[in-house]
């Protein structure tokens, strides 16, 4: 068989795994063993599993793939961020970056290849979808951040956000099994608490997030508490109004208990008068929540600009005043293109950086 025509065996569950191996006359116990190889010691490779016999993993490579992603290139910022272009099994791109700070590494991690939904203000929205990343692929990319946590940082990860490329919720199945199996102790074991999951909110796939009792932390990238500019910015909004992801907040909240984070882009001439403040102090009355104001990254658009500092505190005040938590967000890996909505793809073709160091990981 063609390697392209065999299938990817990360594909399959544990049971799966047992059922193959009744299928070819072994015992059901190697399909745990190479379950375990495969996840929790994440090995790409069919020789390393040790403890199967080469005349098994002979059968394995013949009837199965290992499709697994490779660190393309890492470029370090002066901030200690480390921008990664991954490269998945059909060649397409996606980036991963490292954030670490004082108390914590953050492993930022894209879900779809591209993105659908068309943020004005975002560099990822003008590469089109592509095609939705595999649970797997959403792994190593853990994987691959936590070696990199290890060996720069000397700690293992401690926080996931999903905040790369992509819209989670438009591929929320493929996220779910991973932060399965990410969460699984045959997996990394990482607490769910240490997982957010960042969306432009999609209220249908919120409310089933809601019912499923997800345990992650929801993040909503809101920026506008005005149905008309909102639109404007994140054009999906005219499809999906605020009133319907209020309310699919409300019942989030009301199933799972937990605040939401809500986070907000600041723009001269867009939502930097009262009225746009007045909105988002009212927006934020519907369920238990914090705000992070994150600092605007530029992309090359002369439509956005990032507002005067004054009009982030009469913000911050407003919120405080209502008695809303609020964070000031200063931005990371800007150099390098690796901050917030900037992650398009851009280091390709360029000379790779660190790239004596990726045999380690
Ligand atoms: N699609 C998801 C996750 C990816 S975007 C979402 O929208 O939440 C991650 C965060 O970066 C979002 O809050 C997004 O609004 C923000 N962002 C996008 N472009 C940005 C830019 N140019 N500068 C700063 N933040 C940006």
């Amino acid at each position: 068989m063609k390697n392209s025509e065999k299938k990817d065996i990360r594909a399959l569950s544990k049971e799966e795994l047992r059922e193959f191996f009744l299928s070819i006359g072994e015992e059901s116990f190697r399909g745990n063993q190479v379950y375990e190889w495969l996840w929790s010691k994440s090995v790409h490779d069919f020789s390393a599993m040790t403890n199967i016999s080469l005349e098994i993993r002979k059968k394995l490579e013949e009837c199965f793939v290992i499709n697994n992603i490779k660190v393309d290139k890492m470029q370090k910022s002066a901030d200690g961020t480390i921008k990664n272009a991954m490269r998945l099994h059909d060649g397409n791109i996606v980036e991963s970056v490292l954030i670490p700070t004082a108390s914590r590494t953050t492993a930022c991690v894209s879900s779809q290849v591209g993105c659908s939904l068309n943020c004005q203000f975002c560099a990822t929205a003008r590469l089109k979808r592509m095609r939705n990343l595999n649970p797997d692929e959403i792994y190593d990319q853990v994987v691959a951040i936590d070696k990199q946590s290890r060996l720069y940082y000397n700690r293992p990860l401690s926080n996931i956000v999903f905040m790369g490329m992509g819209e989670p919720l438009m591929n929320y199945r493929n996220v779910l099994l991973a932060i399965d199996k990410i969460t699984s102790p045959e997996g990394l074991n990482m607490s769910t608490k240490r997982i957010t999951v960042s969306t432009s909110g999609v209220p249908k796939m919120i409310k089933i997030l809601a019912d499923k009792e997800a345990k992650f932390k929801l993040a909503v990238s809101l920026h506008s508490a005005i149905d008309e500019t909102r639109t404007k910015i994140m054009p999906f909004n005219d499809n999906f109004p605020l009133k319907d992801l209020k309310e699919s907040l409300i019942y989030w909240y009301a199933k799972t208990k937990r605040k939401i984070t809500y986070e907000y882009l600041i723009w001269k001439g867009i939502n930097d008068e009262q009225r746009d403040i007045d909105a988002l102090v009212e927006f934020c009355q519907a369920v238990p929540c914090k705000v992070n104001v994150i600092e605007y990254n530029p992309i090359g658009d002369p439509r956005f600009q990032q507002a005067d500092p004054t009009v982030t505190d009469r913000y911050q005040n407003a919120l405080e005043a209502a008695g809303i938590t609020v964070t000031v967000r200063r931005s990371r890996g800007k150099d390098i293109d690796a901050a917030c909505g900037q992650l398009a793809n851009k280091s390709i073709g360029e000379a790779p950086v660190l790239k004596k160091d990726l045999g380690k990981l």
